[in-house]
């Protein structure tokens, strides 16, 4: 029976980045400075000057043309300890999912000897990691409350987190306010993220009553965020930042299904990005999720935001092998929709016809 953990403390509401200077004054220290880890669109942005930067600070800007890869954490490594800035009193990320994780991976690493690829897996982080704050600026992946942070290692292709209690933030700041310069496709594909994770949870085999208590209460919220007529008004985009914190608390305690290990496949062999994967996969999910399929369909029309089709419809067979592998290779949720015998439902045929439909 699973021994389960969740964020420590979280502070809700439009204005609360404002309260980041008492929190951090009220955490006790041996250190006197900070690292944060900021979404390089908020660089000179209005947000960016309400932050209480000190000059003792470090403050890397985190780029989101490419999704974390674990040498990108070793690299923030190596430059925190050449600057002898390993041991701050917090690290601090302010972003989407892509800078929430790297603020994770880097806590975590630095209490850990090793690389971040030593960590892809389970339960494999021994210390606990530098105490860590979470600041979202874009709702629906989740990563704000679960237990993993998403990395891809570039030698191996393998896209895995470090599952694990020490990766949960000790401290979030969820201030709706914060997404409101979110572009509406962006805003779109992110959000839907917690949907799709939490009709894949659902559908499973693997179940648990908490589980789908957090997943049916996601969903409702996005059904009225995105059946409504704008997505982004204020109170839609604060039902959707509590969305996304239940759908991160319901990852912890659920598998995903079929949708991920395609968008998976996606984003490792032709470089999707998480989210808009996950949306363009769900395009060709009809037989596995109808009755979502369809609401899917209806939330995008509503809101008039369009899925790119056709990226995976004429490719070499060489890729297509490629893409088979690393979608197959996502075994427990594969069986989790699919049962044990996934695999001779989802036949090489069978995957490359799913891929050319999306
Ligand atoms: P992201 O962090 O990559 O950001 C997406 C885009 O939105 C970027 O261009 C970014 O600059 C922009 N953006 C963010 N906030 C903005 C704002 N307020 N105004 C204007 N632009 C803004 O995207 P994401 O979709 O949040 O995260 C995707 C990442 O999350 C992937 O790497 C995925 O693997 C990971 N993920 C993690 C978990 C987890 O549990 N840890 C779960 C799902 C996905
Ligand atoms: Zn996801």
């Amino acid at each position: 029976m699973k021994n389960s953990k969740n964020v420590q403390k979280y502070m809700f509401g439009n204005g609360s980045i404002n309260n980041l200077k008492q929190i951090l004054n009220d955490k006790e220290s041996n250190s006197n400075y900070l690292i944060y880890y900021i979404d390089e669109y908020f660089k000179n942005s209005e947000l960016f000057y309400k932050i209480p930067i000190t000059t003792n600070d470090e403050v890397f800007f985190v780029q989101t043309k490419d999704e974390p890869k674990t040498n990108f954490i070793n690299d923030f490594r190596d430059i925190l300890i050449s600057k002898n800035k390993n041991n701050p009193t917090a690290i601090i990320a302010i972003g989407g999912g892509s800078t929430l994780d790297t603020g994770k991976a880097v806590a975590n690493l630095l209490t850990n000897s090793g690389n971040a690829e030593d960590y892809q897996g389970w339960d494999l982080v021994k210390n606990p990691g530098i105490y860590k704050i979470g600041i979202p600026t874009i709702s629906g992946t989740g990563a704000e409350a679960s237990r993993t942070c998403v990395m891809t290692n570039p030698k191996n292709g393998l896209k895995l987190g470090m599952n694990s209690d020490y990766t949960i933030y000790d401290q979030l700041i969820l201030d709706p306010d914060l997404t409101k310069t979110v572009p509406r496709e962006q805003y779109f594909y992110t959000g839907m993220d917690t949907y799709i994770h939490c009709i894949e949870s659902l559908n499973g085999r693997y179940r648990n009553a908490i589980g789908d208590a957090f997943s049916k209460q996601a969903i409702a919220l996005c059904r009225e965020v995105f059946l409504s007529e704008d997505m982004m008004s204020d109170e839609n985009r604060e039902k959707l930042m509590v969305a996304s914190y239940l759908g991160g608390c319901a990852i912890a305690n659920s598998f995903v299904g079929v949708v991920h290990p395609f968008s998976a496949g996606l984003s490792v062999v032709l470089d999707t990005h998480h989210c808009i994967g996950n949306c363009i996969t769900m395009n060709a999910m009809e037989e596995f999720y109808p009755k979502e399929f369809e609401e899917f369909n209806l939330m995008a029309q509503k809101q008039g935001i369009k899925i790119p089709k056709g990226i995976a419809s004429n490719l070499d067979e060489e890729t297509y092998q490629k893409l088979f592998n690393s979608t197959i290779i996502h075994e427990k949720p594969l069986s989790n929709a699919l049962g044990d015998n996934f695999k001779e439902i989802l036949s090489y045929d069978k995957v490359k016809e799913i891929f050319k439909r999306m």
